[in-house]
């Protein structure tokens, strides 16, 4: 083998979206040496397309309390979130908004100059009380504002950069100490070891499992299938968010932020559905409420259109003035991909995957933890993960809009905190074994020149895969539906074990990534449906047709899937640090 090229950093951190440009500024501003490695080019990573904002309770518009806002996350998580992580996000809310402002975010603001916030779904003063107006928005572009101003604060703190760079697997020794990742340049094919003290995966989420939906198209949980690899449990995959509004048949989202501009659903006999299923909070009830309301609709035969398979978001009430400075990029989407103007008609919406619950499991400091029978977890010294690749949980079994924003940029932050921390008393790099390159290089060269090229193409089992999770892990499930799509799903591993791909040109090497994309969504096809089947009751977006209701005694625990021990389970941490436990209670809005 030609000797591969390395180099040496104090810490390596895999993506490039807000989590890891969060904590590369950090890294890079305390004299850290800092790779970011991203598979497209930093600005593109999919924390650009988030569109209505960012919550954090400023009280801006309405009163508002960080307390308030940790209740609605633990009542909106369905009491499955971890209640010390939700504390401290929450409280870390503020800070988190006025770091990104003198970043030089361009929040919207009032006419006092404020930063503006809009409601959104799952938000209440005083526990439960009246609508919080609780996210800061810029306009519908949040994320691409975010994005941009954290990509430019690193190119002046001098973080290093591999842009179009692809990271195969972690190098992992003996001993259980990552030692950073074996990655390859996608333009020439070329690898390179990245020998790191420290490493973050800050990779993203797994959208790309369903074929209607929100993500782009490199959501394809690379992080969670590296974690499992190296033999790290993935933690509540069954809670995948069918966000309600997605524009039907095609999957581009209309974000939560038009229902907080006073936008509502109706259904095919123009009632407004909503009231009917969450009298008090009707359109900005939680995402997983909205969702089921949406498809019931639908299955009870009161859909829009002529085959009554989408309801309306009606939008044109609210004037062309609001929509034109609230929702532009909406209102762009809409006249682009529909050729219908949201202010002057309704818009065709059906729920569509849009978020990864679930991930590597970690604790407050951003650390991976691993369980360890009979004692408190263990956290793998050196590993960190941040983003919607990592599991805190902050979002438990439903995400509240505007907490992801949020939760990339807390636990970006607080990871890097820790890593400085972490790289003051390492201060030499391991040395590291041939073994562990080589075990990832077998990978990467599967899908090389050298490779099997008779077997089934990659493009027909990601198609097949898409379509099985579509039928088999959607927003209503049921036993015999799980059942038969976990054989489908394990059958599809064994297939793809075989698959080849016929393109092995150097340039840009899109069949390898493509491969390689399909093996790690794969990964989590099998963690999501296997976790899904085991769990035997409803809670967030978790919801089974077969066992309707939640069931605190026998499920207040969180999943863990690996591939060497299947399924297992831990207990939530159910204590905060500094106020009272919210015990679970029946979650109406
Ligand atoms: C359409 C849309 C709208 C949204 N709107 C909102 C909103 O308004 N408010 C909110 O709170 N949340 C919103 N979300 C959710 C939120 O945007 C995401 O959860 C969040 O931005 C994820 O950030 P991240 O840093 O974890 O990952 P990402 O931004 O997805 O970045 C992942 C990074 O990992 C890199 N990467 C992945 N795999 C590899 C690999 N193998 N090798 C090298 N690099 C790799 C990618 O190149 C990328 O740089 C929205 C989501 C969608 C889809």
């Amino acid at each position: 083998m030609a000797a591969i090229q390395r180099r040496k950093f104090d810490t390596l951190i895999i993506g490039a979206g807000g989590g890891g440009l969060r904590a590369a500024l950090k890294l890079s501003d305390a004299d850290a040496s800092v790779a970011v490695v991203s598979k497209v080019f930093p600005t593109r990573s999919h924390t650009v397309a988030a569109q209505g904002g960012m919550n954090a309770a400023l009280g801006n518009v309405l009163p508002d309390n960080w307390h308030w806002h940790m209740f609605d996350t633990i009542k909106g998580s369905d009491y499955l979130g971890d209640q010390d992580a939700i504390e401290y996000m929450c409280r870390a809310a503020p800070k988190a908004v006025y770091e990104l402002e003198h970043f030089g975010v361009p929040f919207s603001r009032l006419d006092n100059g404020n930063i503006y916030q809009r409601p959104f779904g799952g938000q209440s003063q005083n526990f439960g009380g009246d609508q919080a107006a609780r996210t800061c928005a810029a306009a519908d572009r949040t994320g691409h504002a975010i994005l941009h101003s954290l990509y430019q604060q690193n190119i002046r703190a001098k973080t290093h950069f591999f842009d179009e760079y692809f990271s195969v697997d972690l190098l992992k020794d003996d001993e259980g100490h990552v030692l950073g990742a074996l990655v390859f340049n996608i333009q020439d094919g070329k690898p390179i070891i990245i020998e790191a003290k420290t490493t973050l995966l800050a990779t993203g989420g797994a959208g790309q499992l369903y074929k209607t939906t929100t993500n782009a198209l490199i959501n394809t949980g690379d992080g969670l299938g590296m974690a499992l690899r190296a033999g790290i449990p993935l933690q509540d995959m069954e809670f995948f968010q069918f966000h309600p509004t997605g524009i039907a048949g095609r999957g581009m989202l209309i974000t939560e932020g038009a229902r907080g501009e006073g936008g509502y659903l109706v259904n095919g006999e123009g009632e407004r559905m909503m009231e009917r299923y969450a009298p008090k909070a009707k359109d900005l009830a939680s995402r997983d409420v909205v969702s089921r309301a949406i498809a019931t609709e639908i299955r009870e035969g009161r859909g829009c259109g002529v085959n009554k398979d989408h309801v309306m978001l009606k939008l044109d009430h609210l004037g062309e003035e609001v929509i034109q400075m609230r929702l532009p990029g909406i209102r762009q989407t809409c006249m682009t991909f529909l050729g219908i103007d949201p202010a002057e008609a309704p818009i065709p919406v059906f729920p569509t995957a849009h978020y990864t619950m679930g991930g590597i499991p970690t604790n407050r400091n951003g650390q991976v933890v691993m369980p360890v029978k009979d004692t408190p977890e263990e956290a793998i010294e050196g590993l960190y993960a941040a983003g919607e690749c990592a599991c805190v949980s902050v979002h438990g079994a439903n995400r509240l809009g505007g907490n992801s924003l949020l939760d990339i940029l807390v636990f970006g932050r607080a990871a890097a905190n820790h890593i400085i921390g972490y790289l003051a008393e390492n201060r030499y790099h391991r040395s590291m074994d041939e073994s562990c390159v080589e075990k990832a290089m077998q990978r990467f060269e599967r899908w090389g020149k050298n490779s099997n090229k008779t077997g089934e193409p990659v493009s027909v089992l990601r198609d097949e895969l898409k379509k099985v999770m579509e039928e088999h892990c959607g927003v209503f499930r049921n036993e015999e539906v799980l059942k038969e799509g976990v054989q489908k799903i394990e059958q599809l591993a064994e297939r793809m074990k075989e698959a080849s791909i016929t393109d092995h040109s150097d340039i840009f090497n899109t069949a390898r990534v493509e491969a390689l994309e399909l093996e790690n969504l794969m990964a989590c096809g099998l963690a999501t449906m296997h976790s899904a089947y085991a769990r035997t009751e409803s809670r967030g977006a978790h919801s089974r047709i077969d066992y309707p209701e939640r069931d605190d005694i026998n499920w207040m625990r969180h999943t863990l899937y690996s591939f060497e021990n299947g399924l297992d389970y831990k207990p939530v941490r159910t204590k905060p640090v500094s106020v009272d436990s919210f015990p679970p209670r029946p979650r109406v809005y």
